[in-house]
C-alpha cells in the first residue's frame, strides 16, 4: 500500500498528533523549540545537553540536502529510482535517515503529464528528517486552504506555470504520510555526477511548488 492519498472528492485526514507539538506553541520553529525545551527542562524531563543534540541535528545535519542526494540518486540511477517510488520509506530508512515517529514517506514523481505538490491541510505535517525545518508559507493559512482549491493559481504565485495539459496533483500529507516530490530532471543534466546533480534540486522543487535549478542558474 504505497499509493497514498490524494484530493479528489473525498477527503480522509487520519490526524493523530503529539500533545506538545500543536496546541499551545508559538508556530515560529524556534520560538516553538524553545518553549518545549522551557517547559521540558523546568519539568525535569530531559537533559538539556541532549536537547541541544537535537536541535543541532535539525538545524546542521537534516536538512533539505538529504532529499537532494535522494533525488540526485533517483535522477542519476533508474534501480534506486523505482525501489524509491514503490517504497520510499524502507529505501530512506536504509539510507538511515528515518522520521522522528515513524511516519512513512510516499514518493511521487514529475513527469511530461503530471506535476505533483504537497500540503497538509489540517497543520504543518512534512518530511522533516529529508526536508529539515518546513518553510513559513507551508504551514500559513493562505497555502493550506488555497492550494486545494486552486493549485494552478497558488504554483503560479510561486513561479511555477503548469501547462494545462498537465495535471495538477495535490498531496494532503498526515502525520503517518508525508510525501516527496521527485521533480522532473533537467534539461542537459544526464552526464553530471551526483553530487553536481543534488546542486540542482531546490528545496521547494521537492515540496512541488519550485522546479529544480537549470544547469545554467547552478553555476
Ligand atoms: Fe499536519
Amino acid at each position: 500500500m504505497s499509493s497514498g492519498h490524494h484530493h479528489e472528492d473525498d477527503h480522509h485526514h487520519d490526524h493523530h498528533h503529539g500533545s506538545l507539538t500543536h496546541s499551545h506553541l508559538p508556530s515560529d520553529p524556534v520560538l516553538r523549540v524553545k518553549a518545549i525545551e522551557t517547559l521540558l527542562t523546568q519539568k525535569g524531563l530531559v537533559d538539556p545537553a541532549a536537547l541541544d543534540a537535537l536541535i543541532d541535528a535539525y538545524q546542521n545535519r537534516i536538512g533539505p540536502q538529504i532529499g537532494a542526494k535522494i533525488i540526485a540518486l533517483a535522477w542519476s540511477d533508474p534501480d534506486f529510482r523505482a525501489e524509491l517510488l514503490r517504497d520510499a520509506t524502507k529505501v530512506i530508512g536504509d539510507m538511515g535517515f528515518t522520521g522522528l515517529q515513524g511516519e512513512h514517506i510516499v514518493a511521487v514523481e514529475n513527469t511530461d503529464d503530471v506535476h505533483n505538490v504537497v500540503v497538509c491541510t489540517l497543520c504543518s505535517c512534512y518530511p522533516w528528517s529529508i526536508l529539515g525545518i518546513p518553510p513559513v508559507w507551508y504551514k500559513s493559512e493562505a497555502y493550506r486552504s488555497r492550494v486545494v482549491i486552486d493549485p494552478r493559481g497558488v504554483l503560479s504565485e510561486f513561479g511555477v506555470d503548469i501547462v494545462p495539459e498537465k495535471q495538477v496533483r495535490v498531496w494532503d500529507s498526515t502525520a503517518e504520510i508525508r510525501y516527496l516530490v521527485i521533480p522532473q530532471r533537467p534539461h542537459g543534466a544526464q552526464d553530471l555526477s551526483v553530487e553536481q546533480l543534488a546542486a540542482l534540486v531546490t528545496r521547494d522543487s521537492m515540496v512541488g511548488t519550485g522546479l529544480p535549478k537549470t544547469l545554467g542558474e547552478a553555476t
